[in-house]
């Protein structure tokens, strides 16, 4: 695609789709990313001739040549974002635009080819109308999306590569706290951090995720579910979770997270919660937090609530803290107030049964 951002898709429908019956058992519980739709979207991409060949076809295996570029230095980003059923019987997205966004920049860091922000949109419109039948009707499912782009040129030198493949693929999700929200216990690690000053950590893509697998580990040995990573150069301030970034509530109702510096992802939840706690009155402050001073604030009862959010959980409260110095427990150990009103907010925008005044649904 030399020209416009219009790009024509194929539309191939899969002659073997899953049949109804066994698409409704799989998806009566389908837990998180086990779970497939019928179809993907692909587009390929290269040097000199653009993007070209938009499909969408049956979910299948990719064929890679062992030589391939991602295989061997990472060239490799996606995002995450959700679909949803929504109250008129339409269906709907929350931002994709700013995932599209998100895309493109997380491509400029990783010289890759940037997908024009159209083409991001049409993919995913695409795919849901042909899998629609595989979007959850219940109230807090939704159907997860699945965009990634990597380098399939066969060549072993490390440069960008010339020749890219992007698709899309959609897995059906349940609530991510079936028996109720619950506070996760979170640890602080004293080896391990996720980005430095002039790295990828503002960009989504896999090498991030995998450097936090040993963190995550390491949290699993302490009774943790989630990491938070203190920054690369003196571990002394609190950038965001391995997956989620990071709120925290005070006693007069301010809201401080930690500001977007090139380490923390650009989280689309953490902006729509900065600017809902805005629209509902609430002083909001982007500034860097030490950890001792979380300590200390939750010692002194100052620190109210803290939280993490994301795509997959939307809010999700932070209970317990450990670090090797030892652990502290959030107020009462659990979700607070604030926490659960913001939740139960941006979730009813999300469903649409509140006005979305920032026109933030598609
Ligand atoms: N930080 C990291 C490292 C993440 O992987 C995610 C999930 N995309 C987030 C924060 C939250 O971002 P978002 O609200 O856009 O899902």
């Amino acid at each position: 695609m030399s020209g416009g951002d219009m790009l024509d898709f194929e539309i191939r429908p899969n002659p073997q789709p899953v049949a109804a019956a066994e698409r409704e058992a799989l998806m009566a519980n389908p837990g998180f990313g086990r779970v497939f739709t019928d179809h993907m979207v692909t587009i390929r991409y290269a040097d000199g001739k653009g993007w070209y060949d938009a499909r969408v076809e049956a979910r299948a295996p990719i064929p890679m040549d062992p030589a391939s570029a991602v295989l061997h230095y990472a060239q490799e980003i996606f995002e995450g974002l959700k679909a949803y059923h929504a109250a008129d019987g339409g269906v709907t997205m929350f931002r994709p635009d700013a995932n599209a966004a998100r895309f493109a920049e997380s491509a400029r860091r990783m010289a890759m080819p940037t997908l024009p922000e159209q083409a991001f949109l049409d993919s995913l419109r695409h795919l849901i109308e042909i899998d629609r039948a595989w979007l959850p009707t219940s109230d807090e499912g939704s159907l997860y999306l699945r965009p990634f782009m990597f380098a399939n040129e066969v060549f072993l030198g490390v440069r960008p590569a010339r020749e890219y493949l992007y698709a899309v693929i959609a897995s059906p999700v349940g609530s991510y706290f079936s028996g109720g929200v619950k506070p996760v216990a979170v640890w602080v690690s004293p080896t391990y951090t996720r980005a430095a000053p002039g790295g990828t950590g503002a960009a989504k893509c896999g090498g991030n995720y995998a450097a936090s697998l040993a963190a995550q580990a390491e949290g699993a040995e302490h009774g943790c579910e989630q990491v938070v990573f203190l920054d690369a150069v003196e571990r002394r301030y609190v950038d965001e979770l391995g997956g989620m970034n990071i709120f925290f509530v005070y006693d007069d109702g301010t809201l401080v997270t930690p500001p977007l510096g090139g380490t923390i992802l650009p989280g689309i939840t953490r902006e729509a919660l900065i600017t809902l706690a805005g629209q509902q009155g609430r002083t909001v402050v982007e500034r860097p937090v030490e950890f001792d001073e979380w300590r200390a604030d939750a010692a002194s009862g100052r620190l109210r609530e803290v939280f993490a959010c994301g795509t997959a959980a939307v809010i999700t409260p932070i209970g317990q803290v450990r670090s090797p110095d030892g652990e502290f427990t959030m107020a009462d150990g659990n979700p607070g107030e604030v926490t659960m009103s913001l939740r139960q907010t941006l979730l009813d925008i999300q469903r649409g049964r509140t006005e979305d005044v920032n026109g933030w649904i598609h």
